[in-house]
């Protein structure tokens, strides 16, 4: 390699351990920067997510995932939510939580909100959400022709950040999140060590990149962290509104130190 070439990696590798610094600094920038349910931050670009994420109903899960939900089965979830002849988890009574705990994960979720919900509008038009480690809630919300404030529409981080696109494809239509998520750490006095961090593909189309999250989610109010175990179990929420869900699984992440 020529010096030449030796500098300008040199110089991309300082560029980028600022970029990283920036990047950590910047999510709190962006988090305070708008009150909490803003309503004029302003709304993520529309983008039309194709067939992008698509899955066919019978959609095969990863050989290692734990399936938490195939169309027939709910071993994996203590729930009392109604399975119906279409093999559809639909959001009835009580609340809904996997067994076992996660703390890294991948989580794939199909899910859909029946046209019946049509005249509910903002935050009333299928609002569930996807409670990682039971605290950090993403949102689930049918917002294709349908606007909240960006902190609380689908994609989100709820409170804290808006997806970076609205990919939604609408009511009566099944949408998929992919989430890759990384729990955080604590020292040992209860500080933050590490934050969380989450990576979320909506419909195939990434709407939050490898975001850190403040502290757990929360309604109208900043949040902070609180140490606690490494590993939580997984809560679908039950706002009161029907959401269908389907071929719910995942895989436990490997630790990484970075
Ligand atoms: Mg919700």
């Amino acid at each position: 390699m020529s010096r030449f070439k030796c500098f300008n990696f040199a110089i991309a590798g300082v560029v980028l351990a600022g970029a990283a610094t920036l990047v950590v600094g910047d999510a709190r920038e962006r988090y305070m920067q708008w009150d909490v349910h803003a309503k004029d931050r302003p709304q993520p670009p529309v983008v039309d997510p194709g067939h992008a994420g698509t899955q066919e109903k019978t959609g095969k899960p990863p050989s290692d995932a734990i399936v938490l939900f195939d169309g027939t089965e709910t071993d994996e979830l203590n729930t009392n939510w109604t399975i119906n002849d279409a093999g559809e988890l639909v959001i009835s009574r009580g609340g809904c939580v996997t067994d076992k705990s996660f703390g890294d994960i991948q989580l794939h979720v199909e899910w859909m909100v029946p046209e019946n919900q049509a005249k509910a509008s903002g935050q009333r038009r299928g609002n569930s959400g996807i409670f990682i480690m039971g605290k950090y809630e993403i949102q689930i919300l049918d917002n294709k022709d349908n606007q909240t404030y960006p902190d609380g529409m689908a994609g989100s981080i709820y409170g804290q950040f808006p997806p970076l696109v609205n990919a939604g494809r609408g009511i009566g239509q099944w949408q998929s999140y992919d989430i890759i998520f990384r729990r955080p750490h604590f020292n040992e006095d209860g500080s933050v060590k590490k934050p969380a961090r989450v990576t979320i593909l909506h419909n195939g189309v990434l709407v939050q990149d490898n975001q850190e999250l403040m502290g757990p989610t929360a309604h109208k109010r900043r949040t902070s962290y609180k140490a606690h175990p490494d590993k939580l179990p997984i809560k679908f929420q039950n706002h009161g509104q029907i959401v269908h869900y389907r071929n719910m699984w995942v895989r436990e992440l490997e630790p990484r130190d970075d």
